[in-house]
Parts: C-alpha cells; structure tokens; sequence
C-alpha cells in the first residue's frame, strides 16, 4: 500500500511538472515578447512550481530509501531539507520578480500585448484550474497533505494569472498600464509562498508537538486494554512523513505478573502500529497500589496539595508502599508555568510536611502529547 501512495504522489508531481514547465515556456515567451513583467513574474510563479514539485519527487525517493547500520532510521527526515531547499529557491524568485516589477513602476516601459498573448493567458488560466482539481483529488484519495496543498496553491495561480489577463485586457481596450503593479502583486504571493514553506519545513526539522487527535486516538486505543487503568507520556519522534517511533507509560494493578504485562505490552505494540503505523518502542509501567486499604484517602491528599496550584496539568502514577514508606507519583506543569521549578518545589516541600516519615519521588514530566 505504501507503494501505492508513493507511486501516486510521484505520477501526479510529474503531470504537474510538465504541465508547469509547458506554462513557463509559452508565458515567458509571450512575456519577453511582450515585454510584460506581470506575464514573466507568473512564469516565475509556474516555475517554482515545477521545482518543488521535482525536489517533493527527489524527497521521496530518498526518504523512502530502506534504513542502514549508519542510519538506522532511515532517510525520512531528508523530505524536510529538500522543502527547505525548495523554500528558499521560491523566496529568491519571488524577491527577484518584486525587484523587477518596482524598477518598471518607477520607470514605465511601454507594452506590447496582442491576441496571442490573450490566447495563451487564457489557456495558462485553464490548465491551472484543471490541474489544481486533479491535484486536489488525487491528493484527498490517498491523504497527502502536500499534494493537497499544492492542489490549492493550483487554484491560487490561476488567480494570479487572471489578474495579469485583466491588467492586459485594461491596457487593450482603456490604454491604462498597471501591469508592473500586478508583477509586483504576484511576486508578493511568490514571497509569501517561499516564507510559508519555510516556517513549515523549520517545524518539521524541530519536531513540533504532536498532533492533538493522533495523541488521543492512540491513548484511547491503548486503554481498550481492559487491565490498563491510564495511558500517560506519549513521546513521539518523527523520522518522515507519517513515520513515528515512541513510548508511552501504562498504569496496571499491582497484582499482573510480569507475564501478563509482557502480554499486554505486545498486544499494545501490534495495535498501535497496525492502525496507526505509530511503532512504540517502549512502554513503561506504573503500579497502581491494590493492597493497601488507606491508599484512596493518601491519595486524595496528595491530590489536594498537587491541584492546589494551578498550573499542574496531570498527576499519574501515584504508587504507595507503606511498609518501605515510599510515595511515587508524577506531575506535569504546564508550559505557561513561569518557574516550573518552583512550583515543583513547593509541591515536594507540601507533600514531604503531609507524609514526614516517607522517601518521597516526585517525576517532573514534560507536557509533551495531549
Ligand atoms: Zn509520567
């Protein structure tokens, strides 16, 4: 199935690579010919395109490249510098373009536009249409948010290049020249284009938060386990496109064996990774306390000191050993927490007043999953 997808993504990126560089080569002509800067700024447009779409094809082939001993997790994470590469070329065009058309703002040169260049304008705004829908479609069937996105980036040059139609038009029929003033409009949209990809590419290189409904569709799927009493800590690193590797911590009774959580930890791990082709390399365990009959009450104290501040988000793994006077637990203070230092501080200090006698543990988690 897997490939499928590439092979879509790579036949629908070629398509529209050919049909791209066939918009470039006719609008440059009509535009040297015409000498328009609005017509040569959407040929620009048109053409880093084509280049991102040539480095998308360079980016999945290489990242689909099979892992090897130097690099273990594979080459997934190279779709990342290849858009950042990409990003770069489209802000360098899309800055040369707005230089160009604010020299013929300020020093206006006389155009040239006749049918031909209608003609052509015309059939440039046709294809990109056509091309954004089928980009869109294929993109939608096989859940590729890049071939979305450059579905829709389709539409947005159509646009763009109705616009430069219209300057035409208006310099045909009124005589009025405003098409230095639509080149300088499309190469903002070329600009904004190049800054978008590369915010885009730098999240994805820092490994931003994980995505909130991905996060509670694999705990929630973790605690249809019916002896997994919470499901806490989700870390996941992604090496790619749709390829993560991760751990999440499990609370059980303290009365499984070792078995019976090596059981439920493998099944956890199957299911996981075949619904959600997440692969949880580890999953840590914390006991719930069963034997002790006092442990609700203890409990509920701790409760009271923890969420007595504010900015704690969860408490979990709370485990009471009377007998060894040990008290685990962990928190998670929230980012906006000025000094989570502090808190965490006082909150020990609270608890170690409530419980003197006891060897008190308290894991300061990091709010990483929802
Ligand atoms: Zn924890």
């Amino acid at each position: 199935m897997k490939n499928n997808r590439e092979k879509t993504v790579i036949k629908t990126s070629i398509i529209s690579i050919c049909a791209n560089l066939i918009l470039v080569g006719f609008k440059t002509a009509v535009g040297l010919l015409s000498n328009s800067i609005a017509i040569i700024s959407d040929a620009v447009n048109n053409l880093s395109d084509a280049l991102s779409s040539i480095i998308t094809i360079i980016g999945t082939k290489l990242a689909g490249k099979a892992p090897d001993r130097k690099h273990p997790y594979g080459y997934g994470r190279i779709e990342y510098i290849t858009s950042l590469l990409v990003s770069a070329i489209v802000l360098y065009a899309g800055i040369t373009a707005f230089v160009e058309s604010i020299k013929k703002i300020i020093t206006p040169e006389e155009v040239d536009y006749n049918i031909t260049t209608l003609i052509i304008l015309i059939a440039g705004i046709v294809v990109k249409f056509t091309l954004g829908l089928y980009v869109k479609k294929k993109g939608r069937a096989i859940k590729s948010d890049s071939l979305v996105a450059s579905g829709a980036d389709a539409f947005n040059d159509a646009i763009l290049s109705i616009s430069v139609l219209a300057s035409a038009i208006i310099y045909m029929i009124f005589n009025v020249n405003l098409e230095a003033y639509v080149g300088a409009l499309v190469s903002i949209f070329i600009i904004k284009a190049g800054i978008e990809l590369i915010k885009e590419s730098i999240d994805n290189v820092l490994d931003t938060r994980i995505e909130s409904n991905l996060a509670k569709s694999i705990k929630k799927e973790i605690l249809k386990e019916k002896d997994v009493k919470g499901a806490f800590d989700l870390v996941l690193n992604d090496y790619g496109p749709d390829k993560y590797l991760g751990s999440v911590h499990i609370e059980v009774n303290d009365t499984l064996t070792v078995a019976d959580i090596d059981k439920i930890s493998r099944r956890i791990t199957k299911q996981v990774s075949e619904k959600y082709g997440v692969i949880l390399h580890t999953i840590g365990v914390y006991s719930i306390n069963t034997k002790d009959e006092n442990i609700i009450e203890t409990k509920k104290k701790v409760e009271k000191i923890v969420f007595s501040h504010q900015e704690i988000l969860q408490m979990h793994g709370f485990y009471l050993d009377t007998k060894d006077k040990i008290l685990n637990f962990d928190i998670i203070i929230d980012f906006k927490a000025k000094d989570r230092e502090s808190i965490y501080q006082n909150i020990y200090d609270a608890v170690q007043k409530e419980f003197k006698d006891y060897k008190i543990t308290i894991t300061l988690d990091v709010d990483v999953s929802d």
